[in-house]
């Protein structure tokens, strides 16, 4: 009997939480995994960048941690996340990135979804060496419009320094320079680290090899997800 495309979604765990280091790649998959199984994805480096760009509260609070590469306080980006999560659209699932980044914040993560009878999700860590990260970082360029995120060498927008969807212009991420790159790699293995631990213990982590073409990292990501 054909198997149709909803049966293969209904086969799917639709809460994911992708972990790495930055410029493992995490927002690359998660738009690709938010597309085929139709999720929302919760950047919260994004939503944090808007705010700072749109110099809301949350906005003005986060900005010198977001720019000096250091973690926004826990108080405010969970609450964030916890309101985030409750919106109509994260109803049929999420894949949250950048989120937990510390084991405090992984703590709150399972609390609320216990509490929410939500508790069953995946966690997908992107395993990256320092070397591909740095790489990987220092030739990320954004959209200004759309965020859609590009690389000078591995995925160069079409033409010149402008967005392929919205032809919006490419920047730099200021906290992509290379003093920020070293202080949020820094920060990762200080805070980030010990939550990969937290979930290999409860054996919830499922490791990738990121340092592979964007197409194998995800059809490995998909297949763990069909055999859950
Ligand atoms: P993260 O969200 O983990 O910080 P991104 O998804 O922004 O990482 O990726 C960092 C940079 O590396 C981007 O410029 C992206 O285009 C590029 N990139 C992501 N995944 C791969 C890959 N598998 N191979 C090559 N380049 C990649
Ligand atoms: P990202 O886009 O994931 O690389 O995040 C960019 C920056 O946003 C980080 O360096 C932090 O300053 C801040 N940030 C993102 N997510 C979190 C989080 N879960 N907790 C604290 N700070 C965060």
């Amino acid at each position: 009997m054909a198997v149709s495309r909803a049966d293969v979604k209904k086969s799917y765990r639709t809460q994911i939480v992708l972990l790495g280091p930055p410029g493992a790649g995490k927002g690359t998959q998660a738009k690709s995994l938010s597309e085929e199984l139709e999720l929302a994805h919760i950047s919260t480096g994004d939503i944090l960048r808007q705010a700072i760009r749109q110099n809301t509260d949350l906005g003005k609070e986060a900005k010198s941690f977001v720019e000096s590469g250091a973690l926004v306080p826990d108080s405010l980006v969970t609450r964030m996340v916890t309101r985030r999560l409750l919106a109509d659209d994260v109803k049929n699932g999420f894949i949250l990135d950048g989120f937990p980044r510390n084991v405090a914040q992984a703590g709150e993560l399972d609390e609320f979804l216990g509490k929410e009878g939500r508790s069953d999700y995946s966690v997908i860590y992107l395993d990256t060496s320092e070397k591909i990260i740095v790489q990987r970082l220092g030739g990320r360029r954004i959209c200004r419009n759309c965020q859609a995120v590009y690389h000078l060498t591995n995925r160069p927008p079409k033409k010149d320094m402008s967005c392929d969807n919205c032809q919006g212009q490419l920047y730099q991420r200021p906290d992509d320079k290379e003093d920020t790159i070293k202080n949020r790699l820094e920060v990762y293995g200080k805070e980030t680290q010990p939550v990969e631990e937290y979930y290999s213990r409860n054996k919830r982590l499922f490791a990738v090899n990121a340092d592979k073409d964007s197409g194998i990292v995800l059809g490995e990501m998909l297949d763990f997800l069909r055999q859950r």
